[in-house]
C-alpha cells in the first residue's frame, strides 16, 4: 500500500499547545476504575449478542461485577475491528492492520464465547438460536450486534469495485479503507470531481463522511492539485450535521475550502463504467458525475434483529429495525430483561464508540440492580462525540447530547468548534488507547 508522510504530526509549537496536550491526555488517563456498580452474587444466565466495542466492554465489566453469573457471548467474527481507525487508514496515515486485533484477546476468560451468529431470537421464550442450530436460553439478553452496512441498497455497487474506477468505501472494513486511500491518492494526484455523500438512514459516526471530504481537500492542497479538483458534498437533507451550531460551522468551512454542496440528495445507484452516481431528490432522480467517490450505504439493524419482536414496531425506525429501548435506561420497552447497547440501540443519538463508553456503564448498572431487585438511577443522556478532522493535524472535538447541547469534556482547554491540534491528537493517538481501555472495562 502506498504511504505518505504528509500527515506527520506537527511538532509542539506553543506553550499553549503543550499545556493543552498535557491537560487533555492527563484527563484521558484519569480513567474511572473498572466498575462503580456494586458486586452482586447471582447464577443468572446472561447472553450478549455481539463482541464488538459494546459487547466486549460490557462482558468485561459484568464478569467483574456479577459473582457467579453464567455469561455467554455470541459473535462469529474472529477479528475485532477498531473502526475509528478506518478514517486514518483511508487517509494513508495507518496501515490496514492498525484496526485489526483478535476478538479472543479482549474477552474475559470466565465467560463462554460461542463463535456463531444469532440466527433467531424468541424473547417470549427467552431463547436465541445460533447459526449452528444451538438454542441458548437466557435470563437476561443484551443486544450489541452493531449495524448492517446495506451496500446492496445502492444499485450497481459491489465491494469488489472498491479501489478501482474511482470508488472508495471507508466504512466497509480495514482492507477497503486501505483501497479507498489508493483511489484518493490517485485522485489527488490528477484532479477531477470528488463526490461525497451520506445515507438518509441513521448512521454510525455521522462525522466520518465530512472528515473524509476535508481530508481529500487537504491532500489536494498539499499536492498542489486543488485547482484541478472539484469537491462536491451531497447532503441527505437540509443539513450537514444534526447539531445546528456544528452544521453552521461545517457550512462555513465548506465555503472557506471551496467545497460545493447540494442538499436533499440521497444516492440510490452508481454506474462505475460511466462514473455517474444517481440521487433521489425532491425534484426527482438526478445524476452527478465523479472521478472519485466514497460510497456510504444505508445502515440498518442486522436482519435477525430487524425481523425479531425486539425492533421498533411503530414510528420512524420500523424499516431500519433498531431495538426498541428506553433512551435513558437502554432497557427494552416491552421485554424488561432485554437491553440494547451500541449502534443497534434504537435511540436518537449515540452511534459512536465514544457513546458506547457512556452507554455500557448504564447497562451494567441497570442490569446489576435488576438482578439484585433494586432500582438504578443510571441514565444515558445521548452523549456522542466526533473528532471532526478538518485537515491533517487539525480537528474539532465535537461532543453533544440528546438535546444538541455541546458537552465538552475539557472545558477551557479544548474548544469544541475550533480546529485544534490537540483535538487531532485525540483522534490520532489518544482515542485508540481510550477505546482499548474501554474494551477491557476500564473506561
Ligand atoms: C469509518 C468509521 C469511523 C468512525 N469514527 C469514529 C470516531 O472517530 N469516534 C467514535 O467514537 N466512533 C467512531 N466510529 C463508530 C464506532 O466504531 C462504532 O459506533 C462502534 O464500533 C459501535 O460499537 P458496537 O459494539 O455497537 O458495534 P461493532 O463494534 O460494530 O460490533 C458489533 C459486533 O456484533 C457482531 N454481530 C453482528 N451480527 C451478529 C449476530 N447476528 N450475532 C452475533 N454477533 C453479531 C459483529 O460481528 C461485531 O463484532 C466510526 C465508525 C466507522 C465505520
Amino acid at each position: 500500500m502506498a504511504r505518505t508522510n504528509l500527515g506527520r504530526t506537527p511538532l509542539l509549537t506553543t506553550r499553549r499547545d503543550f499545556l493543552a496536550m498535557s491537560a487533555g491526555l492527563a484527563a484521558l488517563s484519569a480513567l474511572p476504575a473498572a466498575s462503580s456498580a456494586q458486586s452482586v452474587k447471582t447464577n443468572a444466565r446472561i447472553l450478549i449478542l455481539g463482541a464488538g466495542a459494546a459487547g466486549t466492554a460490557l462482558a468485561n465489566r459484568l464478569s467483574e461485577t456479577l459473582d457467579g453469573a453464567r455469561i455467554t457471548i455470541l459473535d462469529p467474527r474472529m477479528q475485532h475491528y477498531y473502526q475509528p481507525g478506518f478514517t486514518l487508514i483511508a487517509a494513508g496515515l495507518k496501515p490496514a492492520d492498525y484496526s485489526v486485533s483478535a476478538t479472543a484477546d479482549w474477552l474475559p476468560r470466565t465467560i463462554d464465547w460461542v463463535p456463531e451468529a444469532a440466527a433467531e431470537i424468541d424473547p417470549d421464550a427467552r431463547r436465541v438460536v445460533t447459526t449452528g442450530g444451538t438454542a441458548i436460553a437466557y435470563d437476561y439478553l443484551v443486544v450489541a450486534t452493531g449495524l448492517k452496512l446495506d451496500f446492496d441498497a445502492i444499485e450497481g455497487m459491489s465491494l469488489d469495485l472498491v479501489g478501482s474506477n474511482g470508488i472508495g468505501a471507508v466504512y466497509a472494513g480495514p482492507e477497503h479503507a486501505a483501497r479507498t486511500w489508493e483511489e484518493m491518492d490517485r485522485f489527488t494526484d490528477k484532479g477531477g470531481v470528488a463526490l461525497f455523500t451520506r445515507p438518509a438512514t441513521e448512521m454510525k459516526c455521522a462525522g466520518a463522511p465530512l472528515k473524509y471530504t476535508f481530508l481529500t481537500d487537504d491532500y489536494a492542497r498539499k499536492k498542489g492539485t486543488r485547482s484541478k479538483a472539484e469537491l462536491v458534498y451531497a447532503a441527505h437533507n437540509d443539513t450537514f450535521f444534526s447539531v445546528p451550531i456544528v452544521d453552521e460551522k461545517v457550512r462555513m468551512l465548506f465555503e472557506d475550502r471551496g467545497v460545493a454542496s447540494v442538499r436533499n440528495h440521497v444516492m440510490t445507484a452508481i454506474d462505475p463504467g460511466r462514473k455517474i452516481a444517481t440521487f433521489q431528490t425532491p425534484e426527482g432522480s438526478k445524476e452527478i458525475g465523479y472521478d472519485f467517490t466514497n460510497v456510504i450505504p444505508p445502515m440498518r439493524a442486522p436482519d435477525v434483529i430487524r425481523d425479531s419482536p425486539l425492533s421498533w414496531k411503530t414510528g420512524k425506525w420500523v424499516s431500519e429495525g433498531w431495538v426498541e429501548v428506553d433512551k435513558h435506561s437502554l432497557r427494552h420497552l416491552r421485554y424488561p430483561e432485554v437491553f440494547a447497547v451500541g449502534d443497534v440501540a434504537g435511540v436518537p443519538k449515540g452511534k459512536t464508540a465514544a457513546s458506547v463508553k457512556w452507554q455500557v456503564p448504564v447497562v451494567e448498572a441497570q442490569l446489576t440492580a435488576q438482578i439484585a431487585g433494586r432500582e438504578s438511577q443510571a441514565r444515558y443522556d445521548g452523549y456522542t462525540s466526533c473528532p471532526l478532522i478538518t485537515r491533517i493535524g487539525r480537528a474539532m472535538l465535537v461532543e453533544f447530547d440528546y438535546d444538541n447541547n455541546l458537552t465538552p469534556s475539557f472545558p477551557g482547554i479544548i474548544a469544541p468548534l475550533e480546529e485544534l491540534w490537540i483535538s487531532w491528537l485525540m483522534k490520532e493517538i489518544a482515542l485508540k488507547a481510550t477505546y482499548n481501555a474501554m474494551l477491557r472495562g476500564r473506561a
